[in-house]
């Protein structure tokens, strides 16, 4: 066989061989209705209910920084991004299982840290923690949550589903979880050149950060939209298609276009993006709207839904319409601010093999 390094496929590619991979376990659960390919697996164990599952590994060094990440936020987080899944397949989180690799040269209470942080968060969503494993580490801490939640079959809500025509919407705000990244990574750096000219790394030093709390909060401690789905379910509303938006928002509107094999044009005057992280992109010269297409791990909600449905949700504020599904040949697009129309595709998310 030829030699393939990663990165020449990218994840989704390496997911993709897997899947081929697996394609022949399938045939054994007839009662397993999806498979990879979208948020949650589905299994359906009765015909009144539908489970879903999720699992989500954070790693250190790649995910996370223990130089700027407390303890008790990485297990809110670790919680927060598997709910998130759940939500986008409009279901609500049951319980979990939590795997964690650690060295053994940490201290007791730093995994105390993290299991209040974990057990917090899940008290905030109502679900419980059920189990888990734990190893040793020679690569740092490693933490991996299996989630599992409930819905209906009449208000599963897959990548699949959407129609041309359908409004494309958006919770919340896009790009504050890159802003706050950034601002961390700026912190890092002067408090290691403060420790490398054996400088004392006083208050003195540290940046005043109240300021960024908010763009900060996102990055450390993102918010699964978990109430967005109990609206969904009080309204009896089945979105026609809906994603978590980990990714950025261009990779993930792609990936809602594929599995719905519909094109898309969203309006970039219309994305949400906070006041608060342009600030920051103007500060750091950096630029928001590009945070907002590619940043990730904002675990906002990217639906689409059609016009008469839409009015019932029309008058929720947190809810932004952002542009309409299309035909299929008419691909995924920006318009941009000067009606220039820029192709998604050149527009790439994160990929954890890319360089
Ligand atoms: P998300 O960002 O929503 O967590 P991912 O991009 O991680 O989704 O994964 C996309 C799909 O690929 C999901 O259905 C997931 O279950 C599946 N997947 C990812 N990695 C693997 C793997 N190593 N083995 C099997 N399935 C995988
Ligand atoms: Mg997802």
């Amino acid at each position: 066989m030829p030699f393939t390094a990663i990165p020449e496929i990218g994840e989704f590619g390496l997911i993709d061989r897997i899947a081929s991979l697996v394609a022949s376990t399938l045939p054994a659960v007839p009662e397993l209705l999806t498979g990879i390919g979208d948020d949650c697996a589905v299994f359906r164990p009765s015909a009144e209910l539908l489970q879903v599952s999720t699992t989500d590994i954070l790693a250190e060094q790649v995910h996370f920084d223990l130089l700027t990440t407390p303890l008790q936020h990485l297990g809110s987080k670790a919680i927060s991004v598997n709910v998130s899944d759940i939500c986008a397949m409009n279901a609500l989180p049951r319980f979990a299982l939590v795997s964690i690799a650690v060295p053994a040269s940490f201290p007791v209470t730093m995994i105390e840290e993290l299991y209040v942080g974990i057990s917090h968060a899940a008290k905030e969503y109502g679900l419980a923690i059920a189990g888990g494993d734990t190893s040793s580490s020679r690569s740092g801490l490693v933490i991996s949550v299996t989630m599992i939640g409930e819905v209906s079959p009449e208000l599963i809500t897959r990548r699949s589903g959407a129609q041309p025509g359908d409004l494309v919407c958006v919770t919340g705000s896009l790009g504050g979880a890159a802003a706050g990244l950034k601002l961390l990574m700026r912190e890092k750096e002067i408090m290691l050149n403060h420790i490398e000219n054996n400088e004392p790394y006083t208050k003195s030093v540290i940046s005043d950060l109240n300021e960024y709390r908010e763009a900060i909060q996102q990055q450390l401690l993102p918010l699964a939209r978990i109430e967005i789905v109990r609206l969904f379910h009080a309204k009896h509303i089945q979105p026609s298609s809906m994603i978590d938006i980990s990714d950025g928002l261009s990779s993930d509107l792609q990936h809602l276009c594929r599995h719905s094999n519909t094109g898309a044009l969203i309006h970039e005057n219309h994305i949400p993006i906070h006041a608060g992280t342009r600030r920051i992109a103007d500060e750091l010269q950096d630029d928001a709207l590009t945070w907002a297409l590619t940043g990730g791990e904002d675990y906002q909600l990217l639906f689409t839904i059609s016009k008469e449905r839409y009015q019932a949700i029309a008058e929720n504020r947190g809810i932004s319409v952002i542009g309409e599904m299309t035909d299929p040949e008419s691909g995924v697009h920006l318009c941009d601010m000067y009606g220039m129309k820029i192709d998604m595709e050149s527009i790439k998310g994160f990929d954890h093999f890319s360089s």
